[in-house]
């Protein structure tokens, strides 16, 4: 039998004339280095149909795809709403990744127009003229005539291009199913997969992220959106704030642990999202320069794990209390959030809070062992983490590595363990697991554990090789400035927190752990480094 409910199209179109209606005095704030520019959403609404006529006008049709090479501020929020609005498709370009990699990913989705910051026009110039389908670039924030084309290329201000243009657009009607945006992932192993959203998808996940399990925005909230818009199109909180008339602030290029610090204290920002390594260098700059941040009610950090040093710091030292996510660029990407069970409290409460979180009703999970069986959900039996749901990848663009998907499941490389009540912890990547005498050691663990200390800032484990052992840790560790400690002081130090044949005798004192495009620790290069006799 057929249900007797309508059938509307969850479209970006929609969001778009919600939030600049129904929100209209929101503000996306853009920081600008010693202050903030202001735009109301329905300031943002206007200049996003004026985009979406100029796009048009370029001769953008069909779901072309738009590539931006922007920093988070207001210009790159335009983009997000108007180019999957007017039907087209969005591509996020990751500023920080390789050239090669920039240009086999803007010719991979065939970029017909990209939007490129007046500050990234060094950059991206120099990878112009390989950029095969790209026809016309767009600069924002900054001179346009600076960037020299090549033949059959026409560069545009981005503020002449949309000055003059209507402030209204004929937003089309959109099938939910159809592509709204695309983003690679950062490419750690092999050439970056393409992800491509639909509008479906994002409704959905932006629903997910202003719930009560999820991030909870809503419109008293002031989020300050710290993840990149290229990076897991910032974990979905510019799409939710639209949502739910949450104001944002952006950062721009402005990402020093000095300038966030600037921007709390300007801004005061309720919530905040961020990859740890962004959270370690606040606390470190925090804890020489205090500041209030009690204004934010949450930080939510994911993208990599969280220590629980970090996540006490915030909460016992600035009353910030953290909150802990899992995701992927695949995963849209919330996957799990670590919000205790109701009715826990103290040590139990952070006993779940530690974990990668729990999953939402939307995404189902299962954990799959070495001959693949399906592992219980007892809380300690190991395997690698599946997931399936409306906001979940099922293939990638062009169909490349189908490998990573079967029966309507996502294989995340991720290996853990999931509790009875489906909480999750992640032991390692599946890349990242030590292997020790035929035992697995967690990396994440070990790393959680050294960088405890007081006197470490950071700290990242790797596998290397090992005659008897096969593989055993190595910790590649930062001491904050001003501080002193031994290889020695740390392996006693854990002495009694992790299990004695796990107890790393391979230390290195580094000035600073080699980050990814964004920003998680590169174990690929450690290790290399390590092959390489660099880090002995
Ligand atoms: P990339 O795969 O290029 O690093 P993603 O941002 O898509 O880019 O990374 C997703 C991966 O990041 C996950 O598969 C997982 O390994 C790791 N990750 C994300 N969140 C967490 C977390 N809270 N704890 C541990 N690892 C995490």
């Amino acid at each position: 039998m057929l249900s007797t409910m309508q059938d509307g199209q969850l479209s970006l179109a929609h969001l778009l004339r919600h939030g600049s209606t129904l929100h209209a005095d929101s503000e996306v704030v853009t920081w600008t280095g010693s202050g903030a520019r202001r735009a109301t959403y329905a300031q943002v609404g206007k200049r996003a149909a004026q985009l979406a006529n100029a796009l048009r006008g370029l001769g953008v049709t069909g779901d072309q795809r738009v590539g931006t090479f922007m920093w988070n501020n207001a210009e790159h929020v335009e983009a997000y709403l108007a180019i999957p609005a007017m039907g087209a498709v969005l591509h996020t370009l990751n500023i920080r990744l390789f050239p090669e990699q920039l240009v086999f990913v803007a010719n991979h989705a065939e970029d017909h127009v990209v939007i490129v910051d007046g500050t990234l026009i060094p950059l991206f110039a120099k990878q112009l003229p390989q950029l095969k389908t790209v026809r016309h670039v767009i600069v924002a924030n900054g001179d346009a005539a600076s960037l020299e084309a090549p033949d059959g290329v026409q560069v545009h201000s981005y503020d002449e291009l949309l000055a003059g243009q209507p402030e209204e657009f004929d937003w089309p009607e959109i099938d939910e199913r159809s592509a709204a945006a695309m983003c690679y992932t950062s490419g750690t192993t092999g050439d970056p997969k393409g992800v491509v959203y639909s509008h479906r998808s994002i409704w959905l996940h932006s629903m997910q992220v202003c719930m009560s399990d999820g991030m909870r925005l809503d419109e008293s909230d002031k989020a300050l959106v710290i993840v990149p818009q290229f990076h897991a199109m910032s974990w979905g909180v510019p799409y939710a704030a639209f949502m739910a008339g949450a104001s944002m602030v952006m950062p721009d290029r402005f990402l020093q642990p000095e300038p966030i610090a600037q921007i709390l204290a300007a801004e005061k920002p309720t919530h905040a999202a961020a990859v740890p390594t962004i959270w370690q260098g606040l606390l470190q700059y925090l804890d020489a320069n205090p500041q209030d941040i009690s204004h934010l009610r949450e930080v939510v950090v994911g993208g990599s794990a969280a220590p629980p040093a970090m996540m006490h710091a915030f909460e016992e030292r600035y009353g910030v209390p953290v909150l802990h996510a899992w995701g992927m660029t695949e995963t849209s990407p919330l996957g799990s959030v670590a919000r205790p069970p109701a009715g826990t409290s103290g040590e139990e409460a952070w006993k779940y809070r530690y974990t990668q979180g729990r999953f939402p009703a939307s995404v189902r999970a299962r954990l799959i062992d070495d001959d693949g069986n399906e592992v219980p959900w007892d809380g300690e039996s190991v395997g690698e983490l599946e997931v399936a749901g409306p906001w979940i990848a099922g293939g990638y663009h062009g169909g490349v590595d189908p490998d990573k998907f079967h029966d309507g499941w996502l294989r995340t490389g991720d290996v853990g363990k999931i509790t009875p009540n489906g909480y999750l912890t992640l032991t390692d990547r599946a890349k990242d697991v030590i292997k020790s005498g035929g035992e697995w050691i967690s990396s994440v663990d070990l790393e959680n554990q050294v960088m405890g200390h007081p006197a470490v800032a950071e700290a990242a484990v790797v596998g290397v090789p090992d005659e008897k052992w096969d593989e055993r840790p190595l910790v590649a560790v930062v001491v904050k400035e001003g501080e002193q400690v031994t290889a020695e002081e740390l392996r006693e130090f854990l002495r009694d927190k992790v299990a004695k044949w796990q107890l790393p005798e391979y230390w290195t004192f580094v000035p600073e752990v080699p980050k990814t495009s964004v920003g998680k620790f590169d174990k690929k290069r450690l290790r290399a480094a390590h092959a390489e006799g660099k880090l002995d």
